[in-house]
């Protein structure tokens, strides 16, 4: 066959794929928002089919010997040779594995997450120890398979972020600790900042009001996403122009729906301003953690708590919340938005803390595979951590090793991404102040001109480029943490009075 022929049934292949990926997303979103929970057996059993053709169909070995061909030919070049390469890596690391025993791992999961579950309601490690233990251990074996020069840690590091390792991930690591645990403790010690008027009674009816009223002020335009509610937010979409982005309402923390839409609808434009030539590709789906955390958090930490923003946001609050914020005013409201203090969950921590829950499991993760830190007595481990960054120790497993599913599920490396997100933010933001007006922009509510911007300098590559290609491409630099670093001295520094 000639090249146009070879590729014209890749595409083909690729466009099959998406018509189930596009099924399958639909159906998980509505599973998690509108579907009632009764019908969910007869549901999940037909998705289970589905996703076996998906799967039947992205390992066909008649695809893998044209990807090989096509990979082979010198003449294809630019985005196809990238596409082919990113399809033909995510697909050989299932296809490394003999079938049996991927399917062996997969009802290992299952068990682990019951496990899991079972000992966190128990609030008892030594139920999920054992299975801890096998998870690791069958990891260690699926990875073997696979023909890799990185060693074991850094091949699941790059999985979930392409090009970061462990020697990068220390470089970062350490900088934040050295940087960042002599400033929590300043802060803990500092005089602590009043928050009890956004953690009381704000009647939801009237915060999905003032909601309909910010994803105006963010531009977020019905004639592309659309906004549901769910247990746990997330976003999803079938191609760039169908957006769905998801949120909770807890009546007693307002801010939680708030941030949280500003959070999503940074994924959502991520997701919205990739290059519509590279939708239903892996160019728009295959984008790393890292890099889609980088857009949320920009928007919902580096746009949605600042000063600006709020200029133009918070008079309609105030508006609608007159008893809630009496005697408030913007730059109180401001600072209790943005207030610090270390705590046990690590979804619930604030900017600041957050980056060493994310060390402690980076640590032990890395301490697993490397043979430096057992499973056993892990929950200790876990607590002395803890103490030794954040000060702090949870009386309960419950609130303490068992808090995250990640482990259970056998998703090590992935952690680290959450941390690497608001550090790219900070870099991004850099570049991005000296060429437009972002304070000027968010108080006139020109949000749509900084989306813009994302999309010409970020967005639209999709993973064209990686992470590292990316920074250089929109900052002219590579990363470089002291950024992020910089931003939350700087913050803190000033918001704590700590002189
Ligand atoms: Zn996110």
């Amino acid at each position: 066959m000639s090249r146009e022929e070879n590729l014209k049934k890749f595409y083909e292949w690729v466009k099959r794929m998406s018509a189930y990926q596009m099924a399958l997303a639909l159906i998980g979103i509505d599973k998690q928002t509108l579907a009632p929970v009764d019908g969910s057996a007869f549901r999940d059993e037909r998705t289970a089919i589905l996703s076996g053709e998906l799967f039947s169909i992205e390992t066909d070995p008649e695809m893998a010997k044209l990807r090989k061909e096509l990979l082979a030919d010198e003449g294809v070049t630019g985005d196809d040779r990238k596409m082919i390469e990113l399809y033909d890596h995510e697909i050989n690391k299932v296809l490394s594995v003999p079938k049996d025993e991927y399917v062996a791992f997969d009802l290992l999961r299952n068990e682990s997450y019951g496990a899991w579950l079972k000992a966190k309601n128990a609030s008892d490690y030594s139920i999920f120890e054992p299975y801890l233990k096998k998870v690791i251990e069958a990891q260690k074996k699926m990875y073997s398979y696979r023909d890799s020069s990185l060693d074991l840690y850094d091949q699941m590091l790059d999985d979930f972020e392409p090009g970061m390792t462990r020697e990068k991930y220390d470089v970062f690591f350490n900088r934040v600790k050295e940087r960042l645990v002599p400033l929590i403790k300043k802060v803990t010690e500092a005089e602590q900042i009043d928050t009890s008027f956004i953690e009381c009674e704000y009647p939801v009816e009237l915060q999905k009001k003032y909601m309909d009223y910010m994803l105006e002020y963010l531009h977020f335009d019905k004639s592309w996403g659309y906004q549901n509610e769910t247990e746990h937010p997330f976003t999803s979409g079938l191609c760039g122009n169908d957006i769905r982005i998801t949120t909770k309402y807890l009546p007693e923390r307002p801010m939680s729906a708030l941030l949280s839409t500003i959070h999503e609808s940074g994924h959502g434009y991520y997701m919205h301003q990739v290059a519509e030539e590279y939708d239903g590709t892996i160019f728009n789906w295959g984008i790393s953690s890292g890099m889609h955390e980088s857009q949320s958090r920009l928007c919902e930490n580096y746009l949605g708590r600042s000063a600006a923003f709020w200029e133009a946001n918070y008079p309609k609050l105030k508006e609608m919340f007159p008893e809630q914020l009496k005697g408030v005013d913007q730059e109180h409201f401001l600072a209790a938005l943005n207030a610090s203090e270390p705590s046990l969950i690590r979804t619930e921590a604030d900017e600041l803390t957050y980056p060493l829950h994310i060390v402690i499991r980076y640590e032990i993760e890395r301490g697993l595979f490397e043979g430096t830190i057992s499973t056993e007595g892990l929950d200790q481990t876990w607590d002395a951590m803890y103490e030794k960054y954040l000060g702090i120790k949870s009386p309960t497993a419950r609130d303490g090793i068992l808090q995250d599913v990640h482990w259970a599920d056998g998703s090590f490396g992935y952690f680290p991404t959450y941390a690497l997100g608001s550090a790219f933010a900070a870099q991004f933001v850099h570049a991005m102040r000296q060429q437009i007006d972002v304070d000027d922009l968010l108080r006139n509510s020109h949000y749509d001109v900084i989306m813009n911007w994302l999309k010409e300098h970020i967005h639209k590559y999709g993973c064209r480029y990686n992470a590292d290609e990316i920074m250089r491409m929109a900052t002219g630099e590579p990363f470089d943490p002291d950024y992020y670093l910089d931003y939350l001295e700087d913050k803190y520094t000033k918001l704590y009075h700590l002189g």
